[in-house]
């Protein structure tokens, strides 16, 4: 089959591999109709994140028809059935799943020694991922094995496009987990920094978890104006006091509940001195991540308020200010989204028309163009957004 094949350091190929077979009687496989390619994609794009390997195959937000079933598995699906692929693999049956926390799942990690050493605690199993999150080949291919498929699939109706039922695999619940972690209250300003494809799906289920006003930051005017489209408030960076904008919104108290939707830059912004050092200490391997937006978060959130994490952080970051952070009383929750969690409520929303995720698509192309398809993502040409690619 043909797949997207990642070689090393900003070198992705549309390549011919073998196709996936059953290799456990949970698994099945699917013949992909659609897949995605994610901000975090991008990051491996960069070889921001250890533990790849050339020949992995990219992609984790990918949905198509069911074609082998593994005996295991057959009580819950059959040939035919339509279905999108959650990006974190999960058991169904460990502590951790039955509490709800799927994107820990005790059982998916298959490198969970290596997890257990970097993380303390390994993490689930994910599709098209790093290697410290079990390596598993990814959907952006004509197939995909799917470990533990008999919990995870969302099935899905016919009768709705793949456009509008895709991104139940990662960015609509990884942008409805940013609102829910804030527990929004009647009267709360939500302030979303990145308005990439999950700070817009975070917009919009802001104001339908009851959002007052939702700010959202960025400076790319394409992203700003689907973040305006989306009802909120913009605030371009580049042009204004991100602080003194937020707190002239609020009476001078600052938004009660801040998302960040960024996590390490993809996109290199040098405009701040702080930038500057991290981007010289990321090069020398000495921190991963570039916080500028997540030291403005903390500085201007009102006390008491909520940090609410969605964007991938890699790993170390320096001058925090826990300080600050501490003495504001701020709740910070972060998460890799449970996506289970929150599938049937967003499935329902988008068969009764109350969200239609397919807004965010800007590109739409032959899984053949992948490699190229990066670079424009990557370099936000061409008002690049979301790109969705078709085997
Ligand atoms: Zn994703
Ligand atoms: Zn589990």
């Amino acid at each position: 089959m043909k797949a997207l094949v990642w070689h090393g350091k900003e070198d992705i190929r549309y390549d011919t591999v073998s196709d996936p077979g059953i290799e456990h009687p949970r698994d099945a496989i699917i013949k992909v109709t659609s897949c995605a390619i994610c901000g975090s994609d991008l990051h491996l794009f960069h070889n921001f994140i250890p533990a790849m390997m050339p020949g992995d195959i990219m992609g984790h937000e990918s949905m198509g028809e069911v074609v082998e079933v593994g005996s295991e598995a057959a009580g819950k699906l059959k040939k035919g059935d339509r279905v999108v692929i959650p990006f974190t693999i999960y058991c169904g049956d460990c502590e951790q799943c039955r509490r709800g926390n799927f994107s820990v799942c005790e059982r998916t990690n298959r490198h969970k020694k290596l997890a257990d050493k970097v993380f303390g605690h390994a993490t689930a199993g994910l599709f098209g991922y790093t290697h410290l999150t079990g390596g598993y080949p990814g959907g952006q291919a004509e197939y995909l094995r799917v470990p533990f498929a008999d919990t995870t699939h969302i099935k899905v109706p016919d009768g709705i496009s793949d456009e509008k039922l895709l991104f139940l695999s990662d960015i609509l619940p990884t942008g409805w987990q940013a609102a829910k972690q804030c527990d929004i209250e009647p009267g709360d300003t939500v302030a979303i920094w990145g308005c990439g494809p999950v700070g817009q799906m975070a917009i919009r289920s802001a104001l339908l978890q009851g959002a007052e006003q939702v700010v959202a930051i960025d400076y790319l005017p394409e992203r700003l104006s689907m973040a305006a489209a989306g009802g909120a408030i913009t605030i371009d960076f580049k042009k204004e006091s991100v602080i003194e904008r937020l707190n002239g919104l609020t009476g001078g108290k600052g938004p009660q509940k801040c998302i960040d939707a960024i996590g390490t830059e993809s996109h290199v912004s040098l405009s701040h001195p702080d930038t500057l050092v991290d981007r010289f200490k990321q090069t020398l391997m000495l921190e991963n991540d570039r916080p500028h937006a997540l030291r403005e978060m903390i500085y201007v959130c009102r006390p008491a308020g909520t940090i609410s994490i969605v964007g991938v952080y890699t790993g170390l970051i320096d001058n925090v200010p826990m300080g600050m952070a501490m003495n504001k009383g701020l709740n910070f929750r972060m998460a890799q989204a449970h996506v289970a969690r929150w599938t049937d409520e967003l499935l329902a929303m988008i068969e009764d028309g109350r969200i239609d995720p397919s807004f965010v698509i800007t590109h739409k192309v032959d899984l053949s163009q992948g490699p190229e398809m990066y670079r424009v993502f990557r370099d936000q040409q061409d008002s690049c957004i979301k790109v969705v690619l078709t085997p």
